[in-house]
């Protein structure tokens, strides 16, 4: 195992204030289990999980309560012993709606009912399981991407048979602003991210290792050398300059290989790489050595607007007012809550939402932090420009989404835009430039959803 500086600079990119000083200081804490639970049957990229428990019924930890409902799809179990009060709509941090499990975690079990234990799952020795027994241990511990894209972890670690892994890539950037949870991870659990990587690598049929974390987390480095120390086989750990987008998956690819990933559909894979969270890596070990599925996650909740910043180990489903009221609650009322970071996450209205398997922070930012601005028009400077780290022209895309020409957007490549912000962090005019790449984004995957329907339909109708 060695250490190596990244030779390899992308194009573009930002540089955020970090304000990371004001949780990394702070290790891990488990918070009590919550009195309730709102536990999303969505909480991974893809078909959302199909809910099989109904109000009245009594569910312990670990139950499985929601069925993997499709290929690109995670299943769900309960996070902790509980009475399910309802089924029913409820909003995600992006304002979408899914099925959630409300779940009265006070409530007393009823007779006969055997409280969740520890071990959920049989535990597994990872060096004598097959391949097959650890593929199957991920899927059904419910593990997902928990950087933030939420991917069905086993459909990953099991590429198509043509393509093959050359290389495992771990991602430590953590380049977001505000967030310390994959930081506190690689310096408290290294050990368990290292026995992850073996899991991995033999999963993948042994690829080489890159392990990828910026250089302003010098202590993460350090933790993460110390566990690598004795791993055999092709392994480094690659430090990166600091540089927003820096954590995007094809960026990292690019950071630590040197490859560079075609456009969409084109995936990590094809350029012979698979790229994973340090935290889900975490999880990975847990899952196989101890029978943990994948029930809570460590989010940062941060900001100058909350009285105590922490790194809060919680249970999935446990409410941001409560993550809140754990950390000494408001010190003064947020101008905005944002889950996730400041570039990439969302700016949410309620605090009635529950974590997700991907919720990696929680930010209340006050008035001090807030800009409150109108948009202009686009002067021209091309900083959006230079800053994309995707060789794209935002500029061009805000202007044809604002006049709702899509296609034009398409045409501008804006399928290939990873919402990272970069553009809309410098734009002098305030352009909401990332919001109008979603749209396009949202409005072009609509279309393509519906015209699959349409030939769908046509063959079936062919056929009778
Ligand atoms: S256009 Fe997309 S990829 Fe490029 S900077 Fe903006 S958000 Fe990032
Ligand atoms: S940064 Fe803003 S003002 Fe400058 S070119 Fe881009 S959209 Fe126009």
């Amino acid at each position: 195992m060695k250490t190596v500086k990244s030779p390899f600079k992308f194009k573009g990119g930002v540089h955020p204030d970090y304000n990371k000083e004001l949780a990394r200081g702070k290790a891990i804490e488990r918070m009590p289990v919550p009195a309730e639970l709102v536990v999303s049957m969505s909480q991974h990229l893809g078909a959302p999980a199909k809910c099989i428990v109904k109000a009245g019924d009594f569910v312990t930890r670990g139950q499985l309560i929601g069925e993997k409902n499709g290929f690109i799809s995670v299943l769900v179990r309960a996070p902790a012993d509980g009475l399910v009060k309802a089924v029913e709509k409820r909003p995600g941090p992006t304002g979408a709606k899914a099925d959630a499990v409300i779940l009265d975690t006070t409530a007393e079990a009823p007779e006969g009912a055997v409280p969740g234990v520890s071990p959920v799952l049989a535990p597994l020795d990872w060096k004598t399981a097959s391949r097959e027994e650890l593929l199957k241990r991920v899927e059904e511990a419910g593990i997902c991407g928990m950087g933030g894209a939420g991917f069905p972890t086993a459909v990953k670690l099991n590429p198509p048979p043509n393509k093959r892994c050359e290389y495992l890539v771990l991602n430590g950037a953590e380049c977001e602003p505000y967030l310390t949870a994959d930081f506190r991870v690689m310096l408290e659990r290294a050990d368990r991210i290292c026995v992850g990587v073996e899991i991995m690598r033999k999963i993948l049929g042994g690829p080489a290792v890159r392990i990828a974390i910026e250089a302003n987390k010098p202590e993460a480095i350090a933790a993460m050398e110390k566990a690598f120390a004795d791993i055999e086989g092709n392994v480094e750990i690659v430090v990166l300059p600091v540089l927003y987008p820096q954590g995007s998956e094809k960026h990292q690819i690019y950071a630590t290989v040197g490859r560079v990933v075609p456009e969409p559909p084109a995936l990590p894979i094809d350029v012979g790489c698979v790229v994973e969270n340090v935290g889900t890596v975490a999880a990975i070990a847990d899952a196989v050595e101890k029978g943990e599925p994948l029930l809570e996650r460590v989010t940062t909740v941060s900001g100058d607007a909350v009285a105590e910043p922490k790194n809060v180990l919680a249970p999935s489903g446990t409410k941001y007012s409560d993550l809140v009221a754990f950390c000494g609650g408001e010190k003064e009322p947020p101008a905005k809550v944002i889950s996730g970071g400041t570039m990439m996450g969302f700016a949410v209205s309620t605090l009635e939402i529950g974590t997700t398997k991907t919720t990696s922070g929680l930010l209340l930012l006050s008035k001090k932090r807030v800009f409150q601005y109108a948009s202009g028009a686009c002067i021209g400077c091309g900083r959006c420009v230079r800053a994309c780290p995707m060789n794209l022209n935002p500029a061009l895309i805000s202007r044809v989404v604002d006049a709702n020409d899509v296609k034009a957007a398409e045409d501008a490549h804006v399928m290939d835009c990873i919402e990272c912000g970069a553009c809309s962090f410098g734009c002098p005019a305030y352009r909401t430039i990332t919001q109008s790449c979603r749209r396009a984004k949202a409005s072009i995957r609509a279309r393509v959803a519906a015209e699959k329907a349409k030939a769908a339909a046509a063959a079936a109708k062919e056929a009778k």
